[in-house]
Protein backbone atom coordinates (compact mmCIF):
# COMPACT_ATOMS: atom_id res chain seq x y z
CA UNK A 1 0.00 0.00 0.00
CA UNK A 2 1.14 3.61 -0.54
CA UNK A 3 -0.98 6.49 1.45
CA UNK A 4 0.25 9.82 2.21
CA UNK A 5 -3.69 11.51 2.26
CA UNK A 6 -3.32 12.41 5.82
CA UNK A 7 -0.57 14.49 8.38
CA UNK A 8 0.15 11.33 10.33
CA UNK A 9 1.81 9.63 7.05
CA UNK A 10 4.51 7.72 8.19
CA UNK A 11 8.20 9.57 8.19
CA UNK A 12 6.20 12.40 6.72
CA UNK A 13 6.19 10.90 3.42
CA UNK A 14 3.39 8.10 3.22
CA UNK A 15 2.50 5.05 4.87
CA UNK A 16 3.83 1.91 3.12
CA UNK A 17 3.70 -1.29 5.05
CA UNK A 18 1.04 -3.64 5.69
CA UNK A 19 -0.59 -0.97 7.82
CA UNK A 20 -1.25 2.88 7.84
CA UNK A 21 -0.98 4.87 11.51
CA UNK A 22 -4.66 4.98 11.69
CA UNK A 23 -4.99 1.86 11.35
CA UNK A 24 -5.90 1.41 7.51
CA UNK A 25 -4.76 -2.04 6.37
CA UNK A 26 -3.48 -2.60 2.82
CA UNK A 27 -6.31 -4.53 1.74
CA UNK A 28 -8.55 -1.39 2.98
CA UNK A 29 -6.35 1.27 1.39
CA UNK A 30 -6.59 -1.08 -2.24
CA UNK A 31 -10.63 -0.70 -2.27
CA UNK A 32 -10.67 2.83 -1.41
CA UNK A 33 -8.10 3.18 -4.29
CA UNK A 34 -10.22 1.34 -6.47
CA UNK A 35 -13.29 2.93 -5.08
CA UNK A 36 -11.47 6.66 -6.04
CA UNK A 37 -10.13 5.13 -9.91
CA UNK A 38 -14.11 3.91 -10.27
CA UNK A 39 -15.75 7.31 -9.22
CA UNK A 40 -13.64 9.05 -11.01
CA UNK A 41 -14.92 7.35 -14.19
CA UNK A 42 -18.23 7.64 -13.56
CA UNK A 43 -18.00 11.36 -12.86
CA UNK A 44 -16.02 11.90 -15.91
CA UNK A 45 -19.00 10.48 -18.37
CA UNK A 46 -21.42 12.24 -15.63
CA UNK A 47 -19.33 15.71 -16.75
CA UNK A 48 -19.56 14.48 -20.07
CA UNK A 49 -23.16 14.23 -20.14
CA UNK A 50 -23.74 17.56 -18.17
CA UNK A 51 -21.15 18.97 -20.30
CA UNK A 52 -22.26 18.14 -24.21
CA UNK A 53 -26.52 18.13 -23.46
CA UNK A 54 -27.06 19.39 -19.73
CA UNK A 55 -28.01 16.10 -18.77
CA UNK A 56 -27.59 15.43 -14.72
CA UNK A 57 -28.75 12.61 -12.64
CA UNK A 58 -29.01 13.26 -8.71
CA UNK A 59 -28.36 9.58 -8.28
CA UNK A 60 -25.21 9.78 -9.48
CA UNK A 61 -24.11 13.26 -8.11
CA UNK A 62 -24.37 11.44 -4.39
CA UNK A 63 -23.11 8.75 -5.06
CA UNK A 64 -19.91 10.23 -5.89
CA UNK A 65 -19.91 12.57 -3.19
CA UNK A 66 -20.47 9.88 -0.75
CA UNK A 67 -18.06 7.92 -2.17
CA UNK A 68 -14.92 10.51 -1.79
CA UNK A 69 -16.23 10.87 1.65
CA UNK A 70 -16.21 7.12 2.13
CA UNK A 71 -11.94 7.09 1.52
CA UNK A 72 -11.62 10.34 3.93
CA UNK A 73 -8.98 9.60 6.78
CA UNK A 74 -10.83 7.24 9.62
CA UNK A 75 -14.08 7.06 8.22
CA UNK A 76 -14.96 3.61 6.30
CA UNK A 77 -11.94 0.77 7.96
CA UNK A 78 -14.22 -1.65 6.50
CA UNK A 79 -13.67 -3.80 3.84
CA UNK A 80 -17.00 -5.58 3.24
CA UNK A 81 -18.74 -2.27 3.26
CA UNK A 82 -16.02 -0.73 0.94
CA UNK A 83 -16.94 -3.96 -1.34
CA UNK A 84 -20.54 -3.19 -1.14
CA UNK A 85 -20.06 0.63 -2.29
CA UNK A 86 -18.02 -0.69 -5.06
CA UNK A 87 -20.59 -2.77 -6.45
CA UNK A 88 -22.89 -0.01 -5.81
CA UNK A 89 -20.64 1.65 -8.00
CA UNK A 90 -21.08 -0.85 -10.72
CA UNK A 91 -25.05 0.08 -11.04
CA UNK A 92 -24.50 3.78 -10.99
CA UNK A 93 -21.67 3.52 -13.52
CA UNK A 94 -24.18 2.30 -15.83
CA UNK A 95 -26.46 4.82 -15.28
CA UNK A 96 -23.55 7.45 -16.31
CA UNK A 97 -22.61 5.23 -19.16
CA UNK A 98 -26.25 5.95 -19.98
CA UNK A 99 -26.74 9.05 -19.45
CA UNK A 100 -23.60 9.94 -21.63
CA UNK A 101 -24.92 7.91 -24.38
CA UNK A 102 -28.04 9.59 -24.41
CA UNK A 103 -26.12 13.22 -24.33
CA UNK A 104 -24.09 11.88 -27.65
CA UNK A 105 -27.51 11.09 -29.10
CA UNK A 106 -28.75 14.20 -28.72
CA UNK A 107 -25.92 15.72 -30.13
CA UNK A 108 -24.89 13.42 -32.77
CA UNK A 109 -21.92 12.82 -31.01
CA UNK A 110 -20.28 9.54 -31.43
CA UNK A 111 -19.62 7.86 -27.96
CA UNK A 112 -16.48 6.85 -27.21
CA UNK A 113 -15.35 3.16 -27.28
CA UNK A 114 -13.70 3.29 -23.50
CA UNK A 115 -15.74 2.16 -20.74
CA UNK A 116 -15.80 2.88 -17.36
CA UNK A 117 -13.61 1.20 -15.07
CA UNK A 118 -16.51 0.68 -12.67
CA UNK A 119 -18.18 -0.97 -15.50
CA UNK A 120 -15.34 -3.73 -16.50
CA UNK A 121 -14.78 -7.01 -16.05
CA UNK A 122 -12.19 -6.12 -12.81
CA UNK A 123 -15.60 -4.86 -10.58
CA UNK A 124 -15.44 -8.56 -9.74
CA UNK A 125 -17.59 -9.50 -6.57
CA UNK A 126 -14.96 -11.16 -5.02
CA UNK A 127 -13.36 -9.55 -1.99
CA UNK A 128 -9.45 -10.88 -3.50
CA UNK A 129 -10.22 -9.71 -7.03
CA UNK A 130 -11.27 -6.18 -6.14
CA UNK A 131 -8.16 -5.85 -3.61
CA UNK A 132 -5.95 -6.97 -6.59
CA UNK A 133 -7.45 -4.38 -9.51
CA UNK A 134 -7.09 -1.49 -6.82
CA UNK A 135 -3.22 -2.34 -6.25
CA UNK A 136 -3.38 -1.61 -10.03
CA UNK A 137 -4.53 2.07 -9.58
CA UNK A 138 -2.57 2.89 -6.45
CA UNK A 139 -1.28 6.19 -5.91
CA UNK A 140 2.46 4.73 -6.45
CA UNK A 141 1.29 4.21 -9.98
CA UNK A 142 0.09 7.23 -10.71
CA UNK A 143 3.60 9.02 -9.23
CA UNK A 144 5.25 7.12 -12.18
CA UNK A 145 2.73 8.28 -14.62
CA UNK A 146 3.21 11.61 -13.51
CA UNK A 147 6.01 12.41 -11.68
CA UNK A 148 6.20 13.47 -8.17
CA UNK A 149 5.29 17.06 -8.25
CA UNK A 150 2.35 16.87 -10.30
CA UNK A 151 1.02 13.59 -9.01
CA UNK A 152 1.28 15.17 -5.80
CA UNK A 153 -0.33 17.92 -6.56
CA UNK A 154 -3.17 16.27 -7.76
CA UNK A 155 -3.72 13.97 -4.48
CA UNK A 156 -4.03 17.03 -2.61
CA UNK A 157 -6.63 18.42 -5.06
CA UNK A 158 -8.59 15.26 -4.84
CA UNK A 159 -7.81 15.68 -0.72
CA UNK A 160 -9.46 18.93 -0.96
CA UNK A 161 -12.11 17.83 -2.81
CA UNK A 162 -12.81 14.57 -0.67
CA UNK A 163 -13.21 17.82 2.43
CA UNK A 164 -15.62 19.12 0.12
CA UNK A 165 -17.69 15.90 -0.50
CA UNK A 166 -17.89 15.41 3.19
CA UNK A 167 -19.76 18.92 3.88
CA UNK A 168 -22.20 18.65 0.90
CA UNK A 169 -22.89 14.84 1.86
CA UNK A 170 -24.48 16.65 5.65
CA UNK A 171 -26.11 19.35 3.44
CA UNK A 172 -27.85 16.53 1.24
CA UNK A 173 -29.25 14.72 3.82
CA UNK A 174 -30.57 18.16 5.11
CA UNK A 175 -32.26 18.43 1.82
CA UNK A 176 -29.81 20.90 0.26
CA UNK A 177 -28.53 20.51 -2.90
CA UNK A 178 -26.56 22.59 -5.58
CA UNK A 179 -26.32 21.25 -9.49
CA UNK A 180 -23.50 23.61 -10.20
CA UNK A 181 -21.65 22.30 -7.05
CA UNK A 182 -22.04 18.63 -8.27
CA UNK A 183 -21.09 19.73 -11.48
CA UNK A 184 -17.69 21.36 -9.74
CA UNK A 185 -17.15 17.58 -8.26
CA UNK A 186 -17.36 15.77 -11.59
CA UNK A 187 -15.32 18.49 -13.36
CA UNK A 188 -12.22 17.62 -11.07
CA UNK A 189 -12.78 13.96 -11.25
CA UNK A 190 -12.32 14.05 -14.96
CA UNK A 191 -9.53 16.15 -14.89
CA UNK A 192 -8.16 13.80 -12.22
CA UNK A 193 -8.92 10.70 -14.54
CA UNK A 194 -7.28 12.37 -17.50
CA UNK A 195 -3.60 12.08 -15.76
CA UNK A 196 -2.83 15.11 -17.61
CA UNK A 197 1.09 15.87 -16.27
CA UNK A 198 0.31 19.83 -16.56
CA UNK A 199 1.74 21.48 -13.22
CA UNK A 200 -0.37 24.81 -14.53
CA UNK A 201 -3.24 23.54 -15.27
CA UNK A 202 -3.14 21.39 -11.74
CA UNK A 203 -2.62 24.23 -9.77
CA UNK A 204 -6.15 25.86 -11.79
CA UNK A 205 -8.05 22.90 -10.41
CA UNK A 206 -6.73 23.44 -6.82
CA UNK A 207 -8.11 26.99 -7.01
CA UNK A 208 -11.58 25.12 -8.22
CA UNK A 209 -11.44 23.01 -5.89
CA UNK A 210 -11.15 25.82 -3.11
CA UNK A 211 -13.87 27.40 -4.69
CA UNK A 212 -15.65 24.15 -5.06
CA UNK A 213 -15.48 23.30 -0.91
CA UNK A 214 -16.37 27.27 -0.38
CA UNK A 215 -19.80 26.71 -1.90
CA UNK A 216 -20.11 23.34 -0.10
CA UNK A 217 -19.26 25.13 3.34
CA UNK A 218 -22.06 27.55 2.56
CA UNK A 219 -24.59 25.17 1.31
CA UNK A 220 -23.93 22.90 4.94
CA UNK A 221 -23.76 26.51 6.79
CA UNK A 222 -27.50 27.31 5.25
CA UNK A 223 -28.65 23.35 5.94
CA UNK A 224 -27.42 23.63 9.23
CA UNK A 225 -28.69 27.45 10.24
CA UNK A 226 -32.02 26.23 7.90
CA UNK A 227 -32.77 23.40 10.49
CA UNK A 228 -31.55 24.09 13.63
CA UNK A 229 -30.95 28.25 13.75
CA UNK A 230 -28.26 30.63 14.08
CA UNK A 231 -26.06 29.53 16.65
CA UNK A 232 -26.11 31.95 20.10
CA UNK A 233 -23.31 32.56 22.70
CA UNK A 234 -23.69 29.45 25.14
CA UNK A 235 -22.27 28.15 28.52
CA UNK A 236 -21.31 24.33 28.06
CA UNK A 237 -21.00 22.01 30.80
CA UNK A 238 -17.60 20.03 30.38
CA UNK A 239 -18.13 17.87 33.27
CA UNK A 240 -20.67 14.97 33.60
CA UNK A 241 -23.85 14.97 35.44
CA UNK A 242 -24.95 12.24 37.53
CA UNK A 243 -26.70 9.82 35.44
CA UNK A 244 -27.10 7.18 32.36
CA UNK A 245 -25.31 8.82 29.28
CA UNK A 246 -24.39 8.59 25.69
CA UNK A 247 -21.61 10.10 24.07
CA UNK A 248 -21.80 11.65 20.18
CA UNK A 249 -19.18 12.70 18.15
CA UNK A 250 -18.49 13.74 14.64
CA UNK A 251 -20.15 16.61 12.48
CA UNK A 252 -23.37 15.52 12.03
CA UNK A 253 -26.20 17.80 13.66
CA UNK A 254 -29.04 16.03 11.95
CA UNK A 255 -27.64 12.61 13.70
CA UNK A 256 -27.53 14.57 17.05
CA UNK A 257 -31.17 15.80 16.65
CA UNK A 258 -32.44 12.31 16.02
CA UNK A 259 -30.80 10.36 19.27
CA UNK A 260 -32.17 13.66 21.24
CA UNK A 261 -35.66 13.10 20.32
CA UNK A 262 -35.28 9.36 20.72
CA UNK A 263 -34.04 9.86 23.90
CA UNK A 264 -35.99 12.57 25.24
CA UNK A 265 -38.18 11.70 28.52
CA UNK A 266 -35.68 8.09 28.82
CA UNK A 267 -33.51 9.22 31.85
CA UNK A 268 -30.63 9.46 29.76
CA UNK A 269 -27.96 12.66 29.64
CA UNK A 270 -26.50 12.66 25.77
CA UNK A 271 -23.02 14.39 25.88
CA UNK A 272 -21.43 15.93 22.88
CA UNK A 273 -17.61 14.96 22.10
CA UNK A 274 -14.89 16.20 19.93
CA UNK A 275 -16.82 18.10 16.57
CA UNK A 276 -20.19 17.90 17.53
CA UNK A 277 -19.01 20.74 20.52
CA UNK A 278 -20.37 23.95 18.34
CA UNK A 279 -23.86 21.86 18.36
CA UNK A 280 -24.39 23.06 21.67
CA UNK A 281 -24.70 26.68 20.44
CA UNK A 282 -27.96 26.03 17.86
CA UNK A 283 -30.94 26.84 19.37
CA UNK A 284 -33.27 23.60 18.30
CA UNK A 285 -30.59 21.40 19.43
CA UNK A 286 -30.09 23.53 23.07
CA UNK A 287 -33.52 23.51 23.08
CA UNK A 288 -33.48 19.63 24.56
CA UNK A 289 -32.58 19.70 28.17
CA UNK A 290 -30.87 16.22 28.48
CA UNK A 291 -28.31 17.77 26.04
CA UNK A 292 -26.07 17.91 29.05
CA UNK A 293 -22.71 18.76 28.18
CA UNK A 294 -19.55 18.17 26.53
CA UNK A 295 -17.33 14.84 27.27
CA UNK A 296 -13.66 14.60 26.61
CA UNK A 297 -11.88 16.67 23.96
CA UNK A 298 -10.51 15.86 20.50
CA UNK A 299 -10.76 12.58 18.46
CA UNK A 300 -7.25 11.43 18.89
CA UNK A 301 -8.17 10.78 22.58
CA UNK A 302 -10.97 8.59 22.14
CA UNK A 303 -9.38 5.33 23.33
CA UNK A 304 -8.44 6.91 26.67
CA UNK A 305 -12.08 8.67 26.78
CA UNK A 306 -14.44 6.68 25.82
CA UNK A 307 -13.10 3.34 28.05
CA UNK A 308 -14.02 6.04 30.82
CA UNK A 309 -16.98 6.84 29.53
CA UNK A 310 -20.12 4.59 31.44
CA UNK A 311 -22.61 4.81 28.42
CA UNK A 312 -22.94 4.32 24.56
CA UNK A 313 -20.76 5.70 22.23
CA UNK A 314 -22.15 7.35 18.61
CA UNK A 315 -19.54 7.87 15.93
CA UNK A 316 -21.41 10.45 13.26
CA UNK A 317 -18.14 10.93 11.07
CA UNK A 318 -15.00 10.60 10.73
CA UNK A 319 -12.64 10.70 13.18
CA UNK A 320 -12.99 7.27 14.08
CA UNK A 321 -9.59 5.24 15.72
CA UNK A 322 -9.34 1.29 16.56
CA UNK A 323 -11.36 0.41 19.21
CA UNK A 324 -10.25 -1.56 22.18
CA UNK A 325 -12.14 -4.46 23.57
CA UNK A 326 -13.49 -2.43 26.71
CA UNK A 327 -15.90 -0.43 25.08
CA UNK A 328 -16.25 -1.78 21.62
CA UNK A 329 -19.54 -3.73 22.65
CA UNK A 330 -20.83 -0.44 23.16
CA UNK A 331 -19.59 1.45 20.17
CA UNK A 332 -21.71 2.28 17.20
CA UNK A 333 -21.21 3.64 13.65
CA UNK A 334 -23.81 5.23 11.32
CA UNK A 335 -23.37 7.05 7.38
CA UNK A 336 -19.94 6.32 6.13
CA UNK A 337 -18.61 5.12 9.53
CA UNK A 338 -17.33 1.84 9.53
CA UNK A 339 -15.17 -0.50 11.49
CA UNK A 340 -15.73 -4.70 11.17
CA UNK A 341 -17.12 -5.68 13.88
CA UNK A 342 -18.62 -2.24 15.18
CA UNK A 343 -22.81 -2.23 15.39
CA UNK A 344 -23.95 0.07 12.66
CA UNK A 345 -27.12 2.35 13.20
CA UNK A 346 -28.49 2.28 9.62
CA UNK A 347 -30.33 5.09 7.21
CA UNK A 348 -33.09 4.72 9.38
CA UNK A 349 -31.57 6.33 12.05
CA UNK A 350 -32.85 4.21 14.64
CA UNK A 351 -31.08 4.80 18.23
CA UNK A 352 -32.74 1.72 20.13
CA UNK A 353 -29.99 -0.24 20.26
CA UNK A 354 -27.64 2.49 21.75
CA UNK A 355 -30.03 3.43 23.83
CA UNK A 356 -30.27 0.17 25.35
CA UNK A 357 -26.53 -0.04 25.46
CA UNK A 358 -26.34 2.95 27.70
CA UNK A 359 -29.03 2.01 29.85
CA UNK A 360 -27.20 -1.37 30.69
CA UNK A 361 -24.07 0.79 31.09
CA UNK A 362 -23.45 1.67 34.61
CA UNK A 363 -23.35 6.05 33.63
CA UNK A 364 -22.07 8.41 35.87
CA UNK A 365 -22.38 7.97 39.60
CA UNK A 366 -22.07 11.40 40.69
CA UNK A 367 -22.23 14.92 39.24
CA UNK A 368 -18.53 16.68 38.23
CA UNK A 369 -18.04 19.86 39.59
CA UNK A 370 -19.72 23.11 37.77
CA UNK A 371 -17.29 24.04 34.87
CA UNK A 372 -18.17 25.45 31.26
CA UNK A 373 -16.97 26.93 28.22
CA UNK A 374 -19.07 29.23 26.02
CA UNK A 375 -19.45 28.24 22.37
CA UNK A 376 -21.71 29.39 19.64
CA UNK A 377 -19.50 32.71 17.54
CA UNK A 378 -20.98 31.55 13.87
CA UNK A 379 -21.12 34.73 11.77
CA UNK A 380 -24.73 36.17 12.61
CA UNK A 381 -23.51 35.99 16.52
CA UNK A 382 -20.57 37.80 15.78
CA UNK A 383 -22.09 40.42 13.86
CA UNK A 384 -24.57 41.07 16.33
CA UNK A 385 -21.17 42.83 17.88
CA UNK A 386 -19.40 43.87 14.84
CA UNK A 387 -19.89 47.44 15.91
CA UNK A 388 -18.71 47.14 19.51
CA UNK A 389 -15.68 45.16 18.16
CA UNK A 390 -15.09 47.90 15.40
CA UNK A 391 -15.23 50.57 18.15
CA UNK A 392 -12.56 48.10 20.42
CA UNK A 393 -9.90 48.12 17.48
CA UNK A 394 -10.04 51.96 16.39
CA UNK A 395 -10.11 52.66 20.20
CA UNK A 396 -6.79 50.47 19.98
CA UNK A 397 -8.43 48.34 22.23
CA UNK A 398 -7.67 45.33 19.98
CA UNK A 399 -4.41 45.23 18.17
CA UNK A 400 -4.92 42.50 16.14
CA UNK A 401 -7.47 38.83 15.20
CA UNK A 402 -5.67 35.59 15.28
CA UNK A 403 -7.57 32.55 13.67
CA UNK A 404 -6.33 29.45 15.44
CA UNK A 405 -8.07 26.81 14.27
CA UNK A 406 -8.14 23.07 12.36
CA UNK A 407 -8.03 20.20 11.79
CA UNK A 408 -6.18 18.07 15.23
CA UNK A 409 -3.94 15.12 15.05
CA UNK A 410 -1.91 13.17 17.14
CA UNK A 411 1.77 14.43 17.12
CA UNK A 412 3.46 15.89 20.24
CA UNK A 413 4.93 18.81 17.70
CA UNK A 414 1.12 20.14 17.49
CA UNK A 415 1.82 22.23 21.73
CA UNK A 416 2.71 24.41 18.91
CA UNK A 417 -0.59 25.59 18.91
CA UNK A 418 -1.26 26.09 22.98
CA UNK A 419 2.10 27.47 23.12
CA UNK A 420 0.91 29.94 20.30
CA UNK A 421 -2.59 30.40 22.01
CA UNK A 422 -1.27 30.97 25.04
CA UNK A 423 1.56 33.50 23.78
CA UNK A 424 -0.74 35.89 21.87
CA UNK A 425 -0.75 39.31 23.22
CA UNK A 426 -3.72 40.22 25.79
CA UNK A 427 -5.12 42.73 23.61
CA UNK A 428 -5.65 40.63 20.97
CA UNK A 429 -8.96 38.05 19.97
CA UNK A 430 -8.19 34.58 19.24
CA UNK A 431 -11.36 32.81 17.25
CA UNK A 432 -11.03 29.23 16.80
CA UNK A 433 -12.57 26.47 14.80
CA UNK A 434 -12.36 23.00 14.27
CA UNK A 435 -10.81 20.31 17.01
CA UNK A 436 -7.94 21.83 16.97
CA UNK A 437 -8.78 24.45 19.78
CA UNK A 438 -9.22 21.37 22.27
CA UNK A 439 -5.69 22.04 23.00
CA UNK A 440 -6.51 24.82 24.65
CA UNK A 441 -10.21 25.79 24.55
CA UNK A 442 -10.55 24.92 28.27
CA UNK A 443 -8.26 27.86 29.32
CA UNK A 444 -9.21 31.09 30.53
CA UNK A 445 -7.99 33.84 28.01
CA UNK A 446 -10.16 36.72 29.97
CA UNK A 447 -11.92 39.38 27.70
CA UNK A 448 -11.44 42.64 25.90
CA UNK A 449 -14.33 45.45 26.70
CA UNK A 450 -16.90 42.91 27.86
CA UNK A 451 -15.99 40.66 24.62
CA UNK A 452 -14.56 36.96 25.67
CA UNK A 453 -11.28 37.22 24.25
CA UNK A 454 -11.65 33.63 22.82
CA UNK A 455 -14.64 32.94 20.24
CA UNK A 456 -15.36 29.67 18.96
CA UNK A 457 -16.65 30.17 15.72
CA UNK A 458 -17.36 26.06 15.72
CA UNK A 459 -16.78 23.23 13.50
CA UNK A 460 -14.44 22.90 10.65
CA UNK A 461 -16.30 24.00 7.84
CA UNK A 462 -17.70 26.70 9.98
CA UNK A 463 -14.63 28.24 8.45
CA UNK A 464 -17.12 29.31 5.93
CA UNK A 465 -18.16 31.87 9.30
CA UNK A 466 -14.95 32.70 9.79
CA UNK A 467 -14.22 34.11 5.78
CA UNK A 468 -17.70 35.71 6.75
CA UNK A 469 -16.42 37.37 9.43
CA UNK A 470 -13.42 38.47 7.48
CA UNK A 471 -15.39 39.44 5.07
CA UNK A 472 -17.24 41.99 6.88
CA UNK A 473 -14.84 43.54 8.87
CA UNK A 474 -13.07 44.47 5.83
CA UNK A 475 -15.99 46.13 4.33
CA UNK A 476 -16.18 48.29 7.49
CA UNK A 477 -12.44 49.38 7.59
CA UNK A 478 -12.93 49.89 3.75
CA UNK A 479 -9.54 47.70 3.23
CA UNK A 480 -8.91 44.01 1.96
CA UNK A 481 -8.96 40.78 3.90
CA UNK A 482 -4.99 40.97 3.53
CA UNK A 483 -4.95 44.27 4.78
CA UNK A 484 -6.89 44.17 8.37
CA UNK A 485 -5.21 43.29 11.73
CA UNK A 486 -5.62 39.60 10.84
CA UNK A 487 -3.36 36.29 11.09
CA UNK A 488 -4.45 32.54 9.92
CA UNK A 489 -2.43 29.95 12.12
CA UNK A 490 -3.66 26.90 10.70
CA UNK A 491 -3.49 23.17 11.89
CA UNK A 492 -4.00 20.87 9.00
CA UNK A 493 -4.35 16.58 9.58
CA UNK A 494 -6.85 15.31 6.86
CA UNK A 495 -8.48 16.36 3.90
CA UNK A 496 -11.50 18.30 4.74
CA UNK A 497 -8.54 20.81 6.78
CA UNK A 498 -7.03 20.43 2.63
CA UNK A 499 -10.34 22.13 1.40
CA UNK A 500 -10.13 24.81 3.30
CA UNK A 501 -6.84 25.75 3.04
CA UNK A 502 -7.33 25.82 -0.84
CA UNK A 503 -10.30 27.81 -0.27
CA UNK A 504 -8.38 29.95 1.21
CA UNK A 505 -5.89 30.46 -1.01
CA UNK A 506 -8.62 30.74 -3.90
CA UNK A 507 -10.06 33.82 -2.04
CA UNK A 508 -6.46 34.99 -2.68
CA UNK A 509 -5.84 35.13 1.00
CA UNK A 510 -2.05 35.35 1.81
CA UNK A 511 0.76 35.07 4.36
CA UNK A 512 -1.26 32.19 6.11
CA UNK A 513 0.89 30.24 8.71
CA UNK A 514 0.07 26.13 8.40
CA UNK A 515 1.75 23.02 10.43
CA UNK A 516 2.98 21.29 12.48
CA UNK A 517 4.29 19.60 9.09
CA UNK A 518 3.70 20.20 5.66
CA UNK A 519 1.46 17.70 3.89
CA UNK A 520 3.82 15.01 2.20
CA UNK A 521 2.16 15.26 -1.19
CA UNK A 522 3.44 18.80 -1.82
CA UNK A 523 6.89 18.58 -3.06
CA UNK A 524 9.46 21.20 -2.11
CA UNK A 525 9.09 22.23 -6.04
CA UNK A 526 5.16 22.70 -5.29
CA UNK A 527 5.88 24.54 -2.11
CA UNK A 528 7.78 27.06 -3.52
CA UNK A 529 4.99 27.91 -5.86
CA UNK A 530 3.04 28.14 -2.77
CA UNK A 531 5.44 30.29 -1.37
CA UNK A 532 5.69 32.68 -3.45
CA UNK A 533 2.51 32.76 -4.90
CA UNK A 534 0.78 33.17 -1.84
CA UNK A 535 2.96 33.59 0.81
CA UNK A 536 2.52 30.28 2.66
CA UNK A 537 4.81 29.98 5.45
CA UNK A 538 5.25 26.86 7.65
CA UNK A 539 4.81 27.43 11.25
CA UNK A 540 8.34 27.81 13.47
CA UNK A 541 8.49 28.90 16.87
CA UNK A 542 5.37 30.43 18.96
CA UNK A 543 7.72 33.13 19.60
CA UNK A 544 9.38 33.49 15.92
CA UNK A 545 6.03 33.45 14.21
CA UNK A 546 4.23 36.08 16.77
CA UNK A 547 7.65 38.50 15.97
CA UNK A 548 7.52 38.08 12.22
CA UNK A 549 3.32 38.77 12.46
CA UNK A 550 3.86 41.85 14.47
CA UNK A 551 7.23 43.21 12.61
S1 LIG B 1 -4.84 8.04 6.03
FE1 LIG B 1 -2.96 8.87 6.93
S2 LIG B 1 -2.33 7.46 8.54
FE2 LIG B 1 -3.87 6.43 7.28
S3 LIG B 1 -2.67 5.26 5.79
FE3 LIG B 1 -3.12 7.26 4.84
S4 LIG B 1 -1.40 8.63 5.35
FE4 LIG B 1 -1.28 6.81 6.68
S1 LIG C 1 -11.76 18.85 12.64
FE1 LIG C 1 -10.73 17.37 11.31
S2 LIG C 1 -9.46 16.09 12.66
FE2 LIG C 1 -10.99 17.16 13.90
S3 LIG C 1 -12.68 15.67 14.08
FE3 LIG C 1 -13.15 17.12 12.40
S4 LIG C 1 -12.37 16.01 10.63
FE4 LIG C 1 -11.41 15.02 12.39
Amino acid sequence: MFCYQCEQAANGKGCQTKMGVCGKDESTAALQDLLIHSVSGIARHAHQARQMAGLQDRAIDVFVTEALFATVTNVDFDPERLRQTLLQGRQIAEKARALYEQACAKTGAKPEERRCPAMNGAMAEDLDALIESGQQVSVTRRREALGDDVAGLQEFMLYGLKGAAAYTCHAHDLGHDDDNLYAGFHEILDFYFARQADLGKTVDNCMKVGRINLRAMELLDAANTGAYGHPVPTSVRVEPLKGKAILISGHDLQDLHALLKQTEGKGINVYTHSEMLPAHGYPKLKAFKHLAGNYGSAWQLQAKEFDEFPGAIVMTTNCIQRPRDSYKGRLFTTNLVAWPGVQHIGPDKDFTPVIEAALAAPGFAADGPDKTITVGFGHEAVMSVAGKVIDAVKAGKIRRFFLVGGCDGAKPGRSYYTDFAQAIPKDCMILTLACGKYRFNKMDFGTIDGLPRLLDIGQCNDAYSAIQIATALAKAFNCGVNDLPLSLVLSWYEQKAVGILLTLLALGIKNIRIGPSLPAPVTPAVLQTLVTSFGLTPISTPDADLKAIFA
